[in-house]
């Protein structure tokens, strides 16, 4: 609502505006897709895809419907289970939508996926790369909703793709997104990088590997999710926040130290590049993001005033993503801002844009002026200031009155005299100053100070 969508408006204006100049394009994917498309590219045992999703049956049914009417009747013990347990009940009508040849759409959860299918799609790999695109939009996650965490949720994120895995692009997002938050005037902002390197014996893998045998060794002091990672995924064991975790992940070992020759001179060029652009790191080697696709760069922005949901912005490179979506090989890299995440922590640090007032309230008494009145708002707006022109007459008191309610920076004062003699009054209301203007002086001296504050 107004006055915050003020805010939301110069957010995005900046986005908009700052990834411009570095060359980036907007693209608008749809809000749904079909869900093997998010299951296939943000993987299946991830958060988002095992529990996260609002999926449904195209043509609609609430999922329990669809099972019920799949099933026929299902038992009622079954249907109990199915409605205590969302993570089985989405299972289960993946399963049967796969049986039946039924397609299951979801709400986006996030849209790296959208955007590579609309690359394939569209046959991008044709324009020159990389192509640089960027979205601004809602998401859908069913998650508990808290401060910095909403089931609707905005996101500005962009995308790098095709053309070569070059450490300066990694860079150059990276330079870009601080560049942005710079501009939106977000202080206290912190970058966080790692590399994850790639899916190799001789890399990731190996490093999995180990991992795992570490995790075995201290299962008994881990909780339940941790140790159920340990088979599904032990690298997301390194994100647990849990406090009585800490120092055994203290313990663990570091990807760092396991990165292929070609991974590791990746990254030590990703820093290098950073350095020369001027732009502050921190390494973070439990930084390995939740989500399947990523690869090499990793990282997180986090920002001050939002608790424990502090991060900002998450991304990384996924240079296999394209081609396991049925495209053809293509190096990718991108990120996404959580908006709200963002407009929070500019609100927490006085940041956040005051009520936008009007510029001018016309206190009009009498049929003459009135007519003034209406063309003098004409022009004022055309101007581009913002008028308020009450639509019937006020007494003098109750409209300057008004006026000082919203917030107005001044009153202009049109009585059946004023428009006679020529000479309009304009009251300025932080100070109550008066001043008399001929007409067209009036008009111009408000737009020069339209554009002496739009200046500032
Ligand atoms: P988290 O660990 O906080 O759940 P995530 O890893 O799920 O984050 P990403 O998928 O990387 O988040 O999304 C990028 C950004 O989007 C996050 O850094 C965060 O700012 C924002 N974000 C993610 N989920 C939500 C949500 N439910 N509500 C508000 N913002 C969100
Ligand atoms: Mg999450």
């Amino acid at each position: 609502m107004p006055p915050e969508t003020a805010l939301w408006n110069r957010v995005e204006q900046t986005a908009h505006e700052v990834f411009a100049t570095f060359g980036y394009g907007e693209i608008r994917p749809p809000i749904f897709e079909p869900t093997e498309l998010f299951a296939r590219a943000v993987g299946g045992e991830t958060d988002i895809v095992s529990k996260e999703m609002y999926s449904f049956p195209d043509p609609p049914q609430t999922p329990m419907e669809f099972v019920q009417a799949t099933l026929g009747r299902i038992g009622q013990e079954q249907f109990a289970l199915l409605e205590s347990d969302p993570e089985k009940l989405q299972d289960f009508m993946r399963e049967l939508a796969e049986l039946q040849d039924v397609t299951l759409v979801s709400l986006r959860p996030e849209a790296t996926a959208s955007v590579c299918r609309a690359y394939i799609e569209h046959n991008m790999q044709q324009l020159p790369q990389p192509v640089k695109l960027y979205y601004v939009g809602p998401m859908f996650r069913r998650e508990r909703p808290q401060k910095g965490r909403y089931r609707q949720f905005y996101q500005i994120g962009a995308e790098v793709l095709g053309g070569s895995d070059a450490p300066a692009i990694d860079a150059e997002v990276i330079e870009m997104l601080m560049t942005y938050f710079d501009k939106v005037g977000l202080h206290g902002a912190t970058l966080y990088i790692n590399s994850i390197g790639h899916n190799a014996d001789n890399c990731r893998r190996g490093y999995v590997a180990q991992l795992r045998t570490a995790l075995e060794k201290v299962k008994d002091k881990l909780g339940p999710d941790s140790q159920r990672r340990i088979d599904t995924n032990p690298l997301r064991v390194l994100d647990s926040k849990l406090e009585s975790e800490q120092a055994i992940i203290a313990t663990l070992p570091h990807i760092a130290d396991h990165l292929c020759d070609d991974c590791k001179a990746h990254y030590a060029a990703v820093k290098r590049q950073l350095e020369i652009r001027g732009v502050l790191y921190e390494e973070n080697w439990r930084l390995v993001r939740g989500l399947d696709y990523y690869m090499r760069t990793t990282f997180e922005i986090t920002a001050p005033g939002l608790g424990s949901q502090n991060a900002v912005c998450g991304g990384g490179r996924y240079d296999g993503l394209v081609e396991l979506l049925g495209g053809p090989p293509t190096k990718g890299i991108g990120f996404a801002i959580g908006e709200d995440r963002l407009i929070l922590s500019l609100q927490e640090s006085g940041k956040g844009q005051k009520g936008q007032g009007r510029d001018v309230y016309i206190a009009w008494m009498g049929e003459h002026a009135y007519a003034a009145a209406i063309h003098a708002a004409k022009d004022l707006r055309k101007a581009g200031l913002s008028v308020e022109l009450p639509p019937v007459e006020q007494k003098f008191g109750k409209a300057l009155g008004q006026a000082d309610k919203l917030g107005a920076k001044y009153a202009l004062i049109l009585g059946d005299n004023e428009v006679s003699e020529g000479l309009w009054t304009l009251k300025t209301l932080s100070t109550g100053e008066q001043e008399k203007f001929p007409e067209p002086e009036l008009i111009e001296f408000l737009r020069q100070q339209k554009n002496v504050s739009s200046y500032l």
